[in-house]
């Protein structure tokens, strides 16, 4: 049987930015993810606690999504829950994750998935330090970690346009 060409890229890109038309889910993985960020960001999997990248990492920086690269959270929200996931008391900013009810595996959850690509990209829990009362228990595999160190300078005051 013959098989249907594979639709170009671009036609793709269009699809996926034209209103009312749902973007063609990938049932492949792409080339530039991880086969661990592929199973976190576009299969929902849950990396086992204590075995990713992040979990006990207390550098400053961003957490940006493994595969858009949106800022989604800041060391500075970081807090060590114990639980072996990288766990932060709330987003970056809050348009950019979103929150959807999750009943898999017979529990009553709330997903967080980036705002802007959909990747799935852990749960969040009202058991969280006092601060917001929430715990955003994250995958590690779903973010790429950007140190302030490699973040561009702001401009320091007299030096940049735009003085009045
Ligand atoms: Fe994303």
């Amino acid at each position: 049987m013959k098989t249907l060409p594979a639709l170009p890229a671009l036609l793709l890109a269009v699809l996926a930015e034209a209103p009312g038309v749902a973007a063609p889910v990938p049932t492949t993985r792409a080339a530039s993810l991880s086969a661990d960020a592929w199973h976190c960001l576009r299969m929902k999997g849950t990396e086992r606690p204590f075995s990713g990248a992040f979990w006990d990492q207390h550098e400053p920086g961003v957490y940006r999504c493994g595969d858009c690269r949106t800022v989604l959270f800041d060391s500075k929200h970081k807090f060590d829950s114990g639980t072996g996931w990288p766990s932060f008391d709330r987003p970056a900013a809050s348009a950019s994750v979103r929150l959807v009810a999750d009943r898999s595996y017979g529990m009553v959850r709330t997903e967080v998935q980036c705002a802007r690509c959909g990747g799935h990209l852990g749960h969040v829990f009202d058991d969280g330090p006092a601060t917001t009362g929430q715990r955003y228990c994250i995958n590690s595999a779903s973010l790429v970690f950007v140190p302030d160190s490699l973040r561009p300078e702001p401009p320091r005051p007299g030096k940049g346009k735009g003085r009045s």
